[in-house]
């Protein structure tokens, strides 16, 4: 644009002038001067264009977060705005080896640029003695030949081995470190790198380290939040655990639900509690509980006897040490206790002390059994946090198995405090001498049938005995005889009775009462003379009598009632009484009503 403008302000005779004038001035010539305006203006076109070029490779190298997606954007890009037949992105080991992580091939139809590509490995001995070597000083290699460029014969080689005709290389430094290099392959023919070119190749790569450090924070900082959320849900795990420790009260239990909650949120292999025999010095034991993936052997159950445990380790568990292990077979572990690990396949684990008390009950075994593991510091934490409510729940479970004997105890003197409690309550209701119920008895059952015959309104009767000349029969025999006497009466008089409604009661010395629930007068007499007969029939001798039928009799009063509201229990024994006492008058051995009421 600029050079047509400044053409048209010349007329071609101002021209021949300034052209004659120059040569004698021994200046360049209005002609050359053109050419080298004409020069430079394609340049800054190129450079224009070129950064045009660039700004579009590096908006969409920017537009990812995906290494990959970056890798293959760049060198497809650069790939076809250099028209170069490969780009690719080359990443440094430590080691200063390296591999190709990026590729893209541009060629045409029926070419096969050998086997170089994304995954390559290719280990430049010269970069890995110079660690990085030039690039290191952020130069750009070029080579627009390679059997030209005066390169090593073992170089042209390797060149030749990825069939590299040509090549021009730009390191890749994120911040300070030289993380690699973004390289353009001419493998068909030489190839003359131009200057822009060369600049393009830098720039992209300046690019890509940004990219690549962007990517790399996107990447920790993806990984940091993954982190985060795995703890976050250890916690929640853990906070739960806890609640469960502090409430269960039983341990077995609470083994098994720890021992899987802890291995799903570890993601490890096997969760297992050990427990030490009592009395071994820590020197065996066995599993208690476990959660162990189905790949691997269980271990519950097994007697475990380790000899040099005790000595070795216990002191320190005691002291709540915790063993981390990363790799079993670098740990310098003691043969015996490498071998006992390996019967359960353990790779790499972390033991903690369970605590009772003051002393050392058992261990918290978390094992990694498909590989070597490290642990991490949350991981860690989380199960010693874990160890220390075990130790509680210990305790707890101890009180607790302390406090249900104490109440088995207490239990067992209730039960035989209730028993002695019935004994005495039977033995307050007895007559000692007879074994039937006393009056005490009498008087609290006559009350309550009282009560409930006054709601039916059914009859209620009672009987009132006397043995007749009873004190003749002591003073003939003897107290003991007249207690025997008294003895057989009872036996005799509680056979006649067949319901268990009926309550027969001594009511005082030689004087007895029968209680009749649901019984009329004619169902009381038919009773009480059947009780007056047998008596009778028992026919014990009371030879002190001066009659001719000299054996025991008795006589009965009877009195019936429906009860009614306003009475009391005192008015059928008082009419019982007077029916007993017509009974004697009319000359014993008898049975008298009471006239109804
Ligand atoms: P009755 O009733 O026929 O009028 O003449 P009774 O001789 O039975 O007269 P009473 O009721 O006055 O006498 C009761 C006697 O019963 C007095 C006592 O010697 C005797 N007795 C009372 N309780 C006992 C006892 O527990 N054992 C003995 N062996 N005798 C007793
Ligand atoms: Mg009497
Ligand atoms: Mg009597």
């Amino acid at each position: 644009m600029l050079h047509r403008k400044f053409r048209a302000l010349l007329n071609p005779l101002a021209k021949l002038i300034a052209n004659l004038a120059c040569r004698v001035g021994n200046m360049p010539t209005i002609d050359q001067l053109e050419a080298q305006l004409q020069n430079k203006c394609y340049q800054l076109e190129t450079i224009d264009a070129q950064e045009k070029a660039l700004y579009q490779v590096i908006s969409k190298i920017r537009a990812s977060l995906d290494l990959d997606i970056i890798f293959r954007t760049t060198t497809k890009e650069t790939c076809k705005l250099l028209h170069i037949e490969r780009i690719a992105v080359y990443r440094f080991f430590d080691n200063w080896g390296g591999e190709f992580v990026g590729d893209f091939e541009f060629a045409e139809p029926g070419w096969d640029f050998g086997t170089l590509g994304q995954n390559t490995i290719w280990n430049d001995s010269y970069l890995q003695e110079h660690q990085g070597g030039r690039y290191r000083a952020n130069e750009c290699l070029v080579v627009s030949d390679i059997y030209t460029a005066g390169l090593s014969q073992c170089h042209i080689d390797i060149l030749k081995q990825f069939r590299i005709r040509a090549y021009a290389t730009a390191p890749i430094f994120i911040g300070q470190k030289l993380w690699g290099v973004l390289a353009a392959y001419q493998h068909s023919k030489p190839y003359q790198w131009q200057d822009q070119e060369i600049q393009f190749l830098s720039q992209v790569a300046n690019q890509l380290g940004f990219a690549v450090k962007q990517a790399e924070l996107m990447a920790r900082s993806e990984r940091k939040a993954e982190d985060l959320r795995l703890l976050n849900e250890q916690q929640e795990i853990l906070f739960k655990l806890i609640a469960d420790i502090r409430e269960s009260l039983d341990l077995n239990t609470l083994f098994k639900t720890t021992a899987r909650e802890v291995r799903k949120a570890l993601q490890t292999d096997r969760v297992a509690i050990f427990q030490f025999d009592i009395d071994s010095q820590y020197n065996s034991g066995e599993f208690v509980a476990e959660n162990v993936l189905p790949e691997y052997d269980s271990a519950i159950a097994l007697k475990v006897s380790d000899h040099c445990f005790g000595k070795q380790y216990a002191a320190r568990y005691q002291q709540g040490q915790v063993q981390v292990i990363s790799d079993l077979s670098q740990a310098g572990l003691n043969r015996c206790h490498v071998e006992l690990l390996e019967n359960f396949q353990v790779k790499a684990q972390v033991v903690v002390p369970l605590i009772k008390g003051v002393a050392l009950w058992g261990l918290l075994c978390v094992h990694q059994c498909d590989r070597p593991r490290i642990w991490n510091s949350a991981e860690i934490n989380f199960i010693k946090q874990l160890a220390a409510q075990f130790s509680v729940a210990l305790r707890h479970a101890d009180l607790l198995s302390q406090a249900d004997s104490k109440a088995e105890q207490l239990d067992q003197a209730l039960q035989a405090l209730k028993q002695a409690n019935e004994k005495l309550e039977e033995l307050s209701n007895l007559d000692s001498l007879t074994q039937i119920s006393n009056r005490r008895f009498f008087d609290k059952s006559l009350r309550s049938e009282w009560k409930r015959l006054l709601r039916t309104e059914k009859y209620l009767s009672l009987i009132l005995l006397d043995i007749d000349h009873f004190k003749i029969y002591n003073d003939c025999y003897g107290h003991l005889a007249g207690d025997q006497c008294l003895i057989d009466i009872t036996q005799a008089t509680r056979l006649v009775l067949k319901r268990s409604s009926d309550v027969l009661a001594r009511y005082g010395g030689e004087e007895f009462t029968v209680i009749l629930p649901d019984t009329d007068q004619i169902g009381a007499v038919k009773i009480a003379e059947e009780i007056r007969k047998t008596v009778k029939n028992l026919k014990i001798p009371n030879e002190c009598m001066q009659t001719d039928h000299p054996y025991v009799t008795i006589s009965l009063g009877i009195a019936t009632q429906i009860p009614k509201a306003g009475q009391s229990v005192q008015d059928i024994i008082r009419q019982a009484d007077q029916a007993l006492y017509q009974a004697k008058a009319k000359g014993r051995d008898t049975v008298v009503c009471a006239p109804s009421q």
